[in-house]
């Protein structure tokens, strides 16, 4: 039951029916969780539809909720950006990210031009520090930075363009690579592409979707494909979950893919596991 207190605030009921409440809930238990780092990298591999081998790894968070379990960035990601929380996290995620590749790499795990792509919000794009942050903490890992791939939103861009080119021409310098993610469910994708510094585009899992072996389910991805071509850039498909989609996507030339069809998101532990096991 609600109550209205003298000081004008309420007493909210434990089930959380407020969703102010739930995220002031969530604020509350992400800061809690930063602190005694309750948070888990999973990776997925980034295929070459060529060869069949692993080209990178997506690293995509997970919350270790100590009474919930594991929760979706889905559900606490959007929290994180409201609250800046995802300016620490970020930090975290973008370190172990790091030290997790050159483990792998000095393990002789795995070759030495697998790249490790991590997700940066918007948020994150507008620390005026976000460079110094990179470069410490790719001096503390020993990462080379072309080891480093940075997925960005066409929506993170534009929210200012300026800002936005400036930082990327300064992590490209440092030859760190940037891809595009999502692309194609933003607005003005074409437009402002030639701005900015990036390797890669990453086709929407929706597009891939619709795909099931008939032209006419194509739908943008070819001029997704021609454009990046056009501009140098090479393209992950996300979201590949059968042997048509692949097959598709193939056909098409597209450089890589990534989904379900190859492997889940993994725990470390799993990727090593998958690594050993893997036919050269
Ligand atoms: P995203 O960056 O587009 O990541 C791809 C999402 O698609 C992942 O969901 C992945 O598990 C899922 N996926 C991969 N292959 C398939 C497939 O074949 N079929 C289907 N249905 N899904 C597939 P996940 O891990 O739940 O992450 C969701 C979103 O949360 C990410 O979308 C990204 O926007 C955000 N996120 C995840 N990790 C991070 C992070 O470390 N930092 C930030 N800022 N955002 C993150
Ligand atoms: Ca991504
Ligand atoms: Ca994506
Ligand atoms: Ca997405």
């Amino acid at each position: 039951a609600k109550k209205q207190g003298s000081a004008g605030y309420r007493v909210f009921d434990p089930t959380m029916s407020n969703p102010a409440f739930k995220v002031f809930q969530m604020e509350t238990d992400l800061r809690r969780s930063l602190q005694h780092q309750d948070f888990q990298l999973y990776y997925q591999p980034i295929v070459s539809l060529d060869t069949g081998k692993i080209v990178g790894f997506e690293a995509l968070v997970r919350w270790k909720h100590p009474l919930r379990g594991l929760i979706s960035p889905v559900e606490f990601i959007p929290v994180a950006e409201e609250t800046g929380l995802i300016v620490p996290l970020g930090q975290w995620i973008l370190y172990e990210a790091c030290r997790q590749l050159r483990y792998w790499q000095t393990q002789g795990a795995i070759a030495r031009d697998i790249t490790m792509s991590v997700n940066f919000s918007a948020r994150q794009f507008s620390q005026p520090d976000l460079i110094e942050q990179i470069d410490r903490i790719l001096a503390e890992t020993q990462l080379n930075p072309q080891n480093l791939k940075l997925e960005i939103t066409e929506s993170s861009i534009m929210e200012n363009t300026e800002i936005a080119a400036a930082m990327l021409h300064q992590l490209r310098q440092r030859h760190i690579q940037l891809s595009i993610d999502d692309f194609g469910t933003g607005y003005s994708s074409l437009s402002y592409l030639h701005a900015f510094p990036v390797n890669t585009l990453k086709i929407d899992r929706t597009f891939v979707q619709r795909l099931n072996g008939t032209p006419e389910t194509l739908g943008l991805i070819p001029a997704i494909l021609s454009i990046a071509k056009t501009m140098g850039m090479s393209v992950v498909a996300e979201g590949i979950e059968t042997p048509q989609q692949l097959e598709q996507l193939r056909a098409l030339s597209c450089d890589f893919s990534q989904g379900y069809f190859f492997s889940h998101p993994l725990a470390a532990q799993q990727i090593e596991e998958l690594i050993i096991t893997a036919p050269e």
